[in-house]
This record gives structure tokens, C-alpha cells and sequence, in this order.
């Protein structure tokens, strides 16, 4: 639908207003030029017919007086009327054919001679006085016709009238008269009017007319104008007249011999007819020009308006947009194609706050800020043709300043950029927002390090660095011992001047060799490149050495020591995940090895890690589902060889992982922290086991169990205990638990009171694997114990090595002087027990007597022993 706009349509308005305009006067001067050329035309064809009409009228009058007159002088009324008369008066009747009758009657009216009857009407009353040729026109009701009565008096040789000879015509339907001044215009009016006003005749017939003019008379004006129109009878002149609600065109003329006036008259309506029969076409045409004209008329103009309202509405949203980018707080900068201002609205400032002018025609990037933008240009135009926009963020060093930028293109048909319309923010509030937002995310707020999100991303950069340069990058993972204790002890301020102090020694120490995070709360990293795992050593030496420089903080010497574990890229994994992952299993393994140690991931340490995971993971439910059992090792007197007591062992037959060593599962246990639930079951079991074994010897019978070192901190042992005691009803001085030298040693402080509640329920402490770990004597002195178990590794060499043999002898020696029984772990021979006969030992275990057994096979044991003689011995 092409558009219309409204100077168009203003212009098909004029012009169709005027072509209307003209149309409607072309039409009316038509009509009235038609309406006169029919009034001409009805004039010209009036005056013809009414001569032609008058001459044949008066021609049949006198030719039918003449006939009368003749008639009536060869009749002598006084005779009868003979055969003869009848005779002619039949064939002066056939010769007329206008005649309907022809008789001869006398002054009295009688019929002597005629043709026929015409019935209704006696003659003579048909003419008004004795004078009259013409008399009233009369219609007989068998005939069903008007019919005129002439008349000629017959006189007798006195002159006086005897009688008269009638007629009676028929001068209207196919009458020679009428057809002879009959033309095509068949709705001509013609009447024949006595000078006295009566109508004769009518023609055409019709009932109206012959209603409204036989047997009346016209009005006096009508005879006035029928007098008016024959003055002068040379001259035939047309009026107007109205007669009887119709109005008629007429002219006339008068037939001086009978009185009478010929009439002749077009109805005004059939002129109308005429006129209207001719305008019709071109009425029409103008009327469709007119329709077709206000149809395409009503289409411009809705086009036009409609062309109008979205013409309004761009302007209104043209106006609107102009008005926003005015008063928008971010610069708009339309350029030409050469990045010279066409147009700028002023909005941005510099760093102190001056308002930057940019005026039209200047070059746009020769001015601050869009001079930022002078090295993307190329990829700025690369991109607005490719049919993007650009967007981009600079930053001026100078004056602290961030600008956004985000550039279009305006383009010709062609594709050509005609334009650039650049939209500038100081963004520079929303950067340090973000920058701010950035830290708090990225970095520790306490030390300032990289955090563990960070450290990601650092280490994924990293990576890929050293990817690409064929590098490889060590993570060291690190643990600040003890920490938590610092942090619990000393509280939370000093915790943190703690934290950044090994951050400060941490960053000094890698200084520009690698880059320091800080993980969490005590965990530290240090990635760095390498080349040989030596740099790498020396790196976490040296992190360990600066660390272990005692801190003096509020009057107080804190020491402290890290642990270290370490993950190669791509040695060990390419992926930061798993070798943060493996780190921490590299620290995990420097941890179980003591404080301040450092190790490498390696393949095997991942291996035992997964078991870890495994075994802690089948170890949850392993008591559920009844998986767990108590084995039994005896404890003999070394002289008699006697049973005094037993050591029981926990066994774990997994139905997935099979056969698990207690040392396994126990720290596995201790790790997820349930051993305190094995240890119960344990101490359950075996005080329940003891009674039964107790019935099986006359000698009374200890039952020893192992307590781990997380059961004494963590867990509430000695109510433990004194519920079992309760439960089982065994005799606390039955009971004694085991507890390893090595874990003594680390916990001495911690369980020492521990220690002294379970010695005061009744129950005996013993020190299991003793010179296994710091071997200290001094030990024993501090502890409530009163037995300690030589480390079966001592045992095991002592017959061959002689240091292991005097140690032993030692021990054995010092204890006693302590008070304390000596137990002698992993006997397996004859000389071993020998041995620590001669040197006093007080009990021995080991396979030499038994080696763990369960119940049933203990059961067993003990009754054997029970049956042996005494001979046996
Ligand atoms: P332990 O307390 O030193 O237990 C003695 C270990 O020496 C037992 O190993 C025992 O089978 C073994 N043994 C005894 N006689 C000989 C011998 O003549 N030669 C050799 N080579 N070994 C001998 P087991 O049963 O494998 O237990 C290992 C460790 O697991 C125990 O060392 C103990 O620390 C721990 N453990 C065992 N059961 C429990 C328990 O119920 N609770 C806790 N907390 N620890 C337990
Ligand atoms: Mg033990």
C-alpha cells in the first residue's frame, strides 16, 4: 500500500472538489440547456401539429356542413320521408366513416329518417339553442364512446326550420383527423373548446382527461389564455398553463367559423420525461464520477491519516528520543565516517570533575577520553562492518578514570558506514565497586593473598602458561601446626597476627621464585616453576626454617612449624583440582610423619590413600553389620609359663575388602572418628569373654584391651568404662587398658588427669610398645600405670642383637625399680623366653604360648591347660 501523505491528499481535495464542482454546474447549465431545447422542441412540434390539427378540424367541419346542408335542402319534412332519403342517409353514412349516425328529425325532436339509435339522449337536448351547429359531446352508454352531435336545420320554402339533419361523429380513436396531425410524440394533448368554454373533444381519450374536460367548462383563465394565445392568428405562441392540478405547455388556435379553439399541450410532466430521459446518462456519469471520486476520495484520505498519525508518532518518538539522549547522563557522539563530531550531547567530565567539550567538526579520537580508544579502531570498524556493535571498557592511568564505550554504525543502502554513534560512561564508580567486590571474592581480607577461588584461577593460568613453555610448576601445600591450639589458647587476635606474620615470612621467602596463597584459616600454598625437584626442596626448607623462628607476640615466644605437601604439574596431574588434591595427600602423609616435614605425591601415597578412603568408607558399617570380633592372645608368667590374663584383639573380616589388619582399620576408625564405638564393643566383649575364661583357671585372670589416643581425648572413656564395669559386673582390677607409648608421649598433658579418673575406678593402665616411640623413662614416673609392654620389635632381635638384648635387660631393670610389672611383647622362641627369664621379666606374650585365638578356640586352650597334669611342667 503506497503511502499517502497529507499535501497529496490535500491536493486530490482541491482538485476533486473542483472537478465536483465543475462537474455539478456542467451538469446543471446541461439540464437547463436540456430542459429549454425540450421546451423548444415541444414548441417546435407544438405549433406544426395544433396548424396541422386546425386546418384538418375545420376542413372535416365544413366539408361534413356542406354535407349536412345539402342533405338537409334535398329533404322536405313536410313529406314523409321516402325510401330514397333513407338510402342516402345510409350511404352518406357508409362514405363517412367518422359518422356513427345519421337521421333526420323534425323541430319536435321525432325521428323520421335514420341510421341508427343513438338511445340515451333525445337530439335536440344535445344543442343548447336553435343557432348551434356543434352540440354537446355525449358518450352513449352502448356505444362506449364520445361522440359530437352537428346538426343543419332543414327549412321548407319559407325559410322556416321544419326539421334538422343530425349527426352524431366519432371523432376520436383511429380517426383520419387525429392520425393526419398525429406525429411520433404520442403523449400530445389536443382538445377541441367552445369560445363558451365547453370541451368538445379530447384526445387522447382517457378517463382522467375526459372526466376533467366533457360536459365542463375550462376555467375563465384558461379561456383567457386560449384568448390570448389566437389574437393574433398568424402567430402561434406556447404557455404554460395549470389546469386541474396538472400543468401543461399549450398554444392554440381559433376556428372562427364554429366558435371553437384548437388546443394542443404537452403535459409538463412528460417534458420532465423528456428532459429527464435525456439527462439520465449524463446524470449518471456525474453521479459515478461523484461516488467513484468520494470513494478513492475517503481511501486518500484514511491513508493520509493514517499516513498522518505514524508520521506523528515517529516525530513524537523522534522528539522523544532527542529529548532522552539529551537529557541521558551517558555522552552520545554521532560522528561522520572519519570520526569527526557531528553531534555530542556534553555529558562527560575528567578526572577533576571539568566538563570534557567536544564541539562539531573536531576529530574524536584526538580528544580524552576516546583517545583510549586509538589502538581498537581497526577492530572497532572490523567488527560495526561485520554488522556487530563494539563494546569495551578503558581506563585512563592519569586520571584514575574507567570509561565504557559501546559503538554502532549507522550504513547507506550500500552497506556504507555513513556514521558512528558512540555512547561514552564514566563507569569509573562501578570499577572500583567491582574491584571491590573483586578483592573480597579473590583475596584474603586478613592477609591480602590470593584465596583458594583465586588460587584457582592463578594455578589454571599457571598451567597453561607452563603448557605452553614446557614448564613445570610445583604446588606446595601447607599446614600450620598446631593452629587451631594457638588460635584456642591464646584467642583469635593473636590467631590473626599470627596469620599474617607467616604470610609476611611466606612472601618473603618465595619472593619473586612463585606466587603465596592463602587457603584457609592455617592452610597456606606456594606455586612456583621448576626445573629440577631440588629447587623444590629447597623452597620448603627454607619456608620450614623461616617459619621455625620462634614469634614473639604479647610478651609471649610462640614456635611454628609447617607441614608441607607437594604436587608436580603435569608430573603428578594437569588438572589444578586433583593436584591441589594430591598436595594435600602429600600433606596429609608429612603430617603422619611429625611436625615440620615435607613430601612429594607419589603414586603409592595416592594408592594408600584411596584404601584410606575405602577403608573408611566400609568401616562405618562394619559394627552394623556384625563384620567385627574379638580375638584372644594370652599373657604368660615367664617362670611358670602359666595363663594370668589375655590381650584382646580386634579382627575384621570385611566382605568386601577381606581380611584388614587392626592397624589399618583402627586409625581408619580413629580418622571418621567411631573407634570410641569400637572400643566399646571391645571392651564389652572382652570383660563379657573374661568371666567365661575366669571359670576355665584357678589362677585369677587379667583381660587387657587397647585404648587409642582418640578414645582418651574424645570421648567420655571413663564413663565408658564404669558402664561396661557396671554392665558386666566384672571386677574393675580385672580390666586393664593398653595405651601406646608413642601416643602417651605426644598427649602427656591432656591425659594425665584422664588417666587419673580411670586409674581411681579401680582399673590398671599399662604402656603398650614401649621403646617404640620416645622411650622415655621419665615417662613412667609421671603416668599411673603399673605395667609397660616391651615393643615386640625388641624382643624380636634380642637374642641376636646384642644392644636390643641389653636395652631389654635395662628396661626390664628400671621398671622393676619403678615398681612396675614388665610384660614382654612378641615372644616367639625358646631363647627369647630364656633370656628374659634370666633377666626377670615378669610376663610374656607371643606365639610361643598362643597366638590370637577367639573364644571358642581360647575355650579350648584353657581347658587343655586346665587338664594338663602337674607333671606336665
Ligand atoms: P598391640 O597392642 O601391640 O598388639 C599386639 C600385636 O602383636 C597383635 O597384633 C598381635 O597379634 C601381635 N603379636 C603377638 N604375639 C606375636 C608374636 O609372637 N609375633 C608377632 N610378630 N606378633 C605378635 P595385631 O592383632 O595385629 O594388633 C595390632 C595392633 O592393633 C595392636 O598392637 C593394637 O595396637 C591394635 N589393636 C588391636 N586390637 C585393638 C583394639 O581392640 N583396640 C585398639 N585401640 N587397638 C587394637
Ligand atoms: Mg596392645
Amino acid at each position: 500500500m503506497s503511502k499517502v501523505d497529507i499535501r497529496t491528499a490535500r491536493w486530490f481535495t482541491l482538485l476533486y472538489s473542483l472537478l465536483s464542482l465543475l462537474m455539478l454546474s456542467a451538469l446543471i447549465a446541461f439540464s437547463y440547456a436540456t430542459w429549454s431545447n425540450v421546451k423548444q422542441q415541444a414548441y417546435e412540434s407544438l405549433t406544426p401539429h395544433n396548424k396541422s390539427l386546425t386546418r384538418v378540424v375545420g376542413r372535416f367541419f365544413s366539408h361534413q356542413e356542406s354535407v349536412l346542408t345539402e342533405l338537409a335542402h334535398s329533404v322536405m319534412i313536410e313529406n314523409k320521408p321516402d325510401a330514397f332519403i333513407q338510402t342516402r342517409l345510409d350511404d352518406l353514412r357508409r362514405a363517412t366513416p367518422q359518422m356513427r349516425v345519421l337521421a333526420v328529425i323534425d323541430t319536435k325532436g321525432s325521428i323520421l329518417a335514420t341510421t341508427g339509435n343513438i338511445h340515451t339522449l333525445e337530439w335536440l337536448d344535445l344543442f343548447d339553442h336553435d343557432q348551434v351547429i356543434i352540440g354537446r359531446p355525449f358518450r352513449p352508454t352502448f356505444v362506449g364512446e364520445n361522440i359530437l352531435p352537428i346538426r343543419k336545420p332543414i327549412k321548407n320554402e319559407y325559410g322556416v326550420t321544419t326539421g334538422y339533419v343530425v349527426a352524431a361523429y366519432r371523432l376520436l380513436g383511429n380517426d383520419a383527423i387525429w392520425q393526419e396531425a398525429e406525429e411520433a410524440e404520442s403523449k400530445r394533448r389536443s382538445m377541441i373548446i367552445g369560445e363558451d368554454g365547453r370541451v368538445y373533444i379530447s384526445y387522447p381519450e382517457s378517463d382522467t382527461f375526459w372526466q376533467s374536460f366533457v360536459s365542463q367548462k375550462v376555467e375563465e383563465g384558461f379561456l383567457n389564455i386560449l384568448a390570448e394565445l389566437t389574437q393574433q392568428s398568424s402567430e402561434w405562441k406556447t404557455q404554460g398553463v395549470q389546469y386541474q392540478n396538472e400543468n401543461l405547455l399549450i398554444t392554440a388556435s381559433r376556428i372562427e367559423a364554429y366558435h371553437f379553439y384548437i388546443v394542443s399541450g404537452i403535459p409538463n410532466d412528460d417534458l420532465f420525461s423528456r428532459w429527464l430521459e435525456r439527462m439520465k446518462y449524463v446524470a449518471l456519469a456525474v453521479l459515478v464520477f461523484l461516488i467513484v471520486g468520494l470513494f478513492v476520495f475517503r481511501i486518500i484520505l484514511n491513508r493520509a491519516s493514517l499516513f498522518e498519525s505514524s508520521r506523528n508518532s515517529a516525530e513524537h518518538n523522534v522528539f522523544k528520543l532527542s529529548k532522552a539522549i539529551e537529557q541521558s547522563s551517558s555522552s552520545v557522539i554521532v560522528t561522520d565516517e572519519n570520526w569527526r563530531i557531528e553531534y555530542a550531547n556534553k555529558r562527560l567530565s575528567d578526572g577533576d570533575d571539568i566538563s570534557i567539550s567536544l564541539a562539531s567538526g573536531q576529530l574524536l579520537l584526538e580528544h580524552f577520553p576516546h583517545d583510549l580508544l586509538k589502538t581498537d579502531i581497526e577492530i572497532i570498524r572490523e567488527n560495526l562492518l561485520n554488522g556487530n556493535n563494539w563494546y569495551g571498557e578503558r581506563s585512563a592511568k592519569s586520571q584514575k578514570q574507567w570509561f565504557s564505550y559501546s559503538i554502532s554504525a549507522v550504513t547507506d543502502d550500500l552497506g556504507h558506514i555513513i556514521n558512528y554513534m558512540v555512547v561514552t560512561q564514566d563507569i569509573t564508580e562501578r570499577k572500583q565497586v567491582e574491584m571491590r567486590l573483586y578483592k573480597q571474592a579473590n583475596y584474603d581480607a586478613l592477609t591480602g593473598l590470593p584465596n583458594r577461588r583465586r588460587t584457582n584461577g592463578l594455578l589454571a593460568e599457571a598451567f597453561e602458561k607452563a603448557w605452553k613453555n614446557n614448564q613445570c610448576v610445583a604446588v606446595l601445600y601447607m599446614d600450620v601446626d598446631n593452629f587451631k591450639q594457638i588460635n584456642n589458647t591464646f584467642g583469635h587476635l593473636l590467631g590473626d597476627q599470627i596469620s599474617l606474620l607467616i604470610a609476611a615470612r611466606l612472601q618473603q621467602t618465595v619472593a619473586e621464585r612463585g606466587t603465596a596463597c592463602h587457603m584457609s584459616g592455617d592452610e597456606f600454598l606456594v606455586s612456583m616453576v621448576f626445573n629440577s625437584d631440588q629447587e623444590i626442596i629447597t623452597l620448603a626448607e627454607n619456608i620450614m626454617t623461616v617459619m621455625k623462628q620462634p614469634v614473639l607476640l604479647e610478651g609471649k615466644k610462640l614456635f611454628i612449624s609447617v607441614n608441607i605437601g607437594i604436587a608436580r604439574y603435569p608430573e603428578d596431574s594437569a588438572d589444578v583440582s586433583s593436584i591441589l588434591q594430591h598436595a594435600d595427600i602429600a600433606l596429609n602423609a608429612s603430617k603422619n610423619q611429625g611436625l615440620c616435614r615435607y613430601s612429594f605425591f607419589s603414586h603409592a601415597l595416592d594408592e594408600k590413600n584411596k584404601r584410606k578412603v575405602e577403608l573408611e568408607t566400609e568401616i562405618c558399617h562394619a559394627l552394623a553389620n556384625n563384620e567385627l570380633s574379638m580375638v584372644y592372645q594370652t599373657k604368660n608368667k615367664i617362670n611358670t609359663e602359666d595363663v594370668c590374663g589375655f590381650e584382646a584383639l580386634m579382627r575384621w573380616q570385611s566382605p568386601r575388602l577381606g581380611f584388614v589388619s587392626p592397624e589399618e582399620f583402627i586409625s581408619a576408625a580413629e580418622e571418621i572418628g567411631i573407634i570410641d564405638k569400637l572400643g566399646e564393643f571391645a571392651l564389652y566383649q572382652a570383660c563379657r569373654d573374661v568371666q567365661k575364661f575366669q571359670h576355665l583357671s584357678n589362677q585369677p585372670l587379667a583381660m587387657a584391651v587397647n585404648i587409642s589416643m582418640y578414645q582418651l581425648t574424645n570421648s567420655d572413656i571413663v564413663g565408658t568404662i564404669k558402664q561396661v564395669l557396671n554392665e558386666t559386673g566384672v571386677n574393675p582390677c580385672v580390666l586393664e587398658l593398653e595405651i601406646a607409648e608413642s601416643m602417651l608421649a605426644q598427649h602427656h598433658e591432656e591425659v594425665q588427669p584422664i588417666l587419673n579418673n580411670l586409674l581411681a575406678l579401680g582399673v590398671s593402665l599399662s604402656i603398650d610398645g614401649f621403646g617404640s616411640g620416645y622411650s622415655s623413662l621419665s615417662y613412667l614416673t609421671r603416668f599411673p600405670v603399673s605395667a609397660l609392654k616391651i615393643d615386640r620389635n625388641f624382643i624380636a632381635n634380642m637374642v641376636e642383637n646384642r644392644s636390643d638384648a641389653t636395652l631389654t635387660h635395662t628396661v626390664i631393670t628400671m621398671a622393676h625399680k619403678l615398681g612396675l610389672k614388665v610384660v614382654a611383647g612378641g615372644i616367639e622362641g625358646e631363647d627369647q623366653l630364656a633370656l628374659l627369664r634370666v633377666y626377670g621379666c615378669d610376663l610374656g606374650q607371643g606365639t610361643y604360648f598362643t597366638k590370637p585365638l577367639n573364644f571358642e578356640q581360647m575355650t579350648r586352650h584353657l581347658k587343655i591347660q586346665q587338664e594338663k597334669p602337674d607333671w606336665a611342667i
